[in-house]
């Protein structure tokens, strides 16, 4: 990507299934800046059975929101880190006000602040399919779907090459309305927060990747 305006500290929005992992991990090789999920932050907690894993696990299968103070240590401990320094794509944080409100806090205390914030918008009826169809690589996470990105051969990682593919406990029919109805609850708020600050952009994520890339790109130029 080129052109000096490309911002530093971004927060990608979207409902679940919406495509912002796949859109970070895009953006973080074209910006040299990382991509920090929450939900794989979690995911890696509970792996690996930390006191904070042990007490999310069964708030995520439920489809619900783990507590802003978890949350906001979480973040706070990770942007601190050397590799923050040059910017960052939050994905999945912050999902609730207090959340945002911490955020600005954390910067503000740095002389810091967020460059853009952009929902990807999807239709909640395209979520359900994204969602049940989603798996990703064990070994390096690198994401797939049943039907619209499958690997090049079937069975084996484009990226790596490993035979090895997991998916998602809370990513069932089930859990999916819970979790739509969290982010219409308590993250949708969000939207007029940043637009009020003049952050907020808005991409059509319902289309093919591609697209819905060069159309990031073209906001973040
Ligand atoms: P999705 O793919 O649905 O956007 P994520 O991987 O971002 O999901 O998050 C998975 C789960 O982790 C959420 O349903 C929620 O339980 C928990 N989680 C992730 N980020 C946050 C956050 N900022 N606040 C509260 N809970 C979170
Ligand atoms: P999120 O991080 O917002 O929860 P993901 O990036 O994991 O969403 O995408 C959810 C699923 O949908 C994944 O299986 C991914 O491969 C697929 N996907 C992502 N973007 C698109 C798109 N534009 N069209 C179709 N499928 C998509
Ligand atoms: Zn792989």
């Amino acid at each position: 990507m080129s052109g000096s305006g490309a911002g530093k500290r971004l927060i990608l929005m979207g409902p679940p299934g919406g495509g912002k992992g796949t859109q970070a991990k895009r953006l973080q090789e074209r910006l040299g800046i990382v991509h920090l999920s929450t939900g794989d932050m979690l995911r890696a907690a509970v792996a690996a059975g930390t006191a904070v894993g042990k007490q999310a696990k069964a708030v995520m299968d439920a489809g619900k929101l783990v507590s802003d103070e978890i949350l906001v240590a979480m973040i706070a401990e990770r942007t601190a880190k050397e590799d923050c320094a040059k910017g960052f794509i939050l994905d999945g944080f912050p999902r609730t006000l207090p959340q945002a409100e911490a955020l600005d806090k954390l910067l503000a205390e740095k002389g810091q602040k967020l460059d853009k914030v952009i929902e990807v918008t999807v239709p909640d009826a395209r979520l359900i399919e994204r969602i049940t169809g989603r798996f990703t690589c064990a070994k390096c996470g690198e994401g797939y779907h049943d039907k619209f990105k499958q690997p090049r051969v079937a069975g084996v990682c484009d990226v790596c090459g490993s035979k090895e593919f997991i998916r998602r406990a809370d990513d069932t029919v089930e859990t999916v309305s819970a979790r739509l109805k969290a982010y219409h609850a308590q993250t949708a708020p969000l939207l007029p927060y940043y637009r009020a600050k003049g952050l907020l952009e808005q991409i059509d994520g319902d289309r093919d990747m591609n697209a819905v890339t060069i159309d990031l790109e073209r906001v973040l130029t």
